[in-house]
């Protein structure tokens, strides 16, 4: 069972929602005080689950599109981001909001918002399932955060380790054991 690979749940499905909820009701606000329509930008694979539970809560006719960027082996970041799939329409002036499963070193969403700015965007926002601010390397605003993550690797909820546990409806903090 993949559950006894998880030493501890940090945030249940439950909770989940109701921070999704919260997030979902604060971006249409954002939003509509700005007098503009976000494209959601979901950076696959990790953000999955999040797009699906966060966007049932923005009540603004957004659309969505994705983005395969890869930086990332085993459980170290590794700086570099190299673009896998695209996007798959043009984003001269249209307002981005990027989908992103958790923010670490701050590297990979850096490098995206400076790319979709050159690509033409308006504006580029952050919303974020998972902060690890300890961890940052590189300045990034998370302009919503879900939920501030200790210091720890965390799978679940879209988040894996070497490509498995992305289906668990909760996050966890993988066994040491597993992985070291
Ligand atoms: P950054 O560029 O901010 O260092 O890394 C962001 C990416 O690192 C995330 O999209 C995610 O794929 C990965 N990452 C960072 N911390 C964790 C973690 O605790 N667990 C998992 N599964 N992935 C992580």
């Amino acid at each position: 069972m993949l559950e006894n690979d998880v030493k501890k749940v940090l945030f249940s499905e439950e909770e989940i929602r109701q921070r999704c909820k919260a997030l979902g009701e604060q971006i249409t606000k954002d939003y509509n005080e700005m007098g503009k329509v976000p494209l959601l930008v979901a950076l696959l694979k990790g953000s999955v689950p999040f797009l699906c539970e966060l966007m049932k809560y923005i009540d603004l006719p957004i659309e969505v599109d994705f983005m395969i960027v890869s930086s990332y082996d085993g459980t170290e970041s590794v700086g570099e981001v190299h673009v896998v799939k695209d996007l798959s329409r043009s984003i001269r002036g249209t307002s981005i909001l990027i989908v992103e499963d958790i923010v670490d070193t701050g590297r990979t969403l850096h490098s995206i918002s400076n790319l979709l700015l050159h690509k033409g965007a308006s504006d580029v926002k952050i919303v974020s399932l998972l902060d690890k601010p300890e961890r940052r390397v590189v300045d990034v605003t998370v302009d919503y955060a879900g939920f501030p993550c200790p210091n720890e690797f965390v799978i679940g909820f879209g988040l894996d380790f070497n490509e498995k546990y992305r289906n668990l409806g909760y996050v966890g903090v993988l066994k040491e054991e597993l992985y070291k």
